[in-house]
């Protein structure tokens, strides 16, 4: 090999060598980026996620608070309706909570409601048919449970 032959081979194989070296340095470059951009998408993908999931148990929550005070608002109607509901059975006045006998005629205390003879509704004073059935509206009479 000659001296020109032996100068053109070295300066191919360095230029061989710097091409190599910068495809893989592209190649790396490319790889880092595409890793990036996996990693950042699985990160916005799990926040996503996670978002989604607090809502969801938030909400789950929330109705599970209204549900809670809906069924004591029930409660305390309830409550408040048995307490209006306590005449005496003799003279038909209205009865403390904690009287179980008329203070006035020694009657027995108990519950007065108005329902609807056909589908058992409660019903309002003023009614005189049930506003869910159209059935007449009657007295009822309950024993004082407790
Ligand atoms: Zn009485
Ligand atoms: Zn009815």
């Amino acid at each position: 090999m000659g001296l020109f032959d032996s100068i053109k081979k070295g300066i191919a194989d360095l230029l061989g060598k710097a091409k190599d070296e910068a495809v893989e340095t592209a190649i790396d470059a490319a790889r880092d980026k595409a890793n990036d951009a996996v990693e950042t998408a699985i990160d916005a993908a799990r926040d996503k996620a996670n978002d989604a999931i607090d809502n969801a148990k938030d909400a789950v929550r929330e109705k599970a608070e209204e549900r809670k005070q809906e069924k004591e608002r029930a409660a305390e109607a309830e409550r408040k309706a048995h307490e209006e509901a306590r005449v005496c059975s003799q003279c038909g006045r209205h009865a403390a909570p904690e009287e179980k006998f008329c203070p006035e005629c020694g009657g027995k205390i108990v519950e007065k409601f108005r329902v609807c003879s056909k589908c058992g509704k409660r019903a309002e004073d003023a009614e005189k048919f049930c506003t869910e059935c159209g059935g007449e509206i009657v007295e009822k009479v309950e024993e004082i449970k407790n």
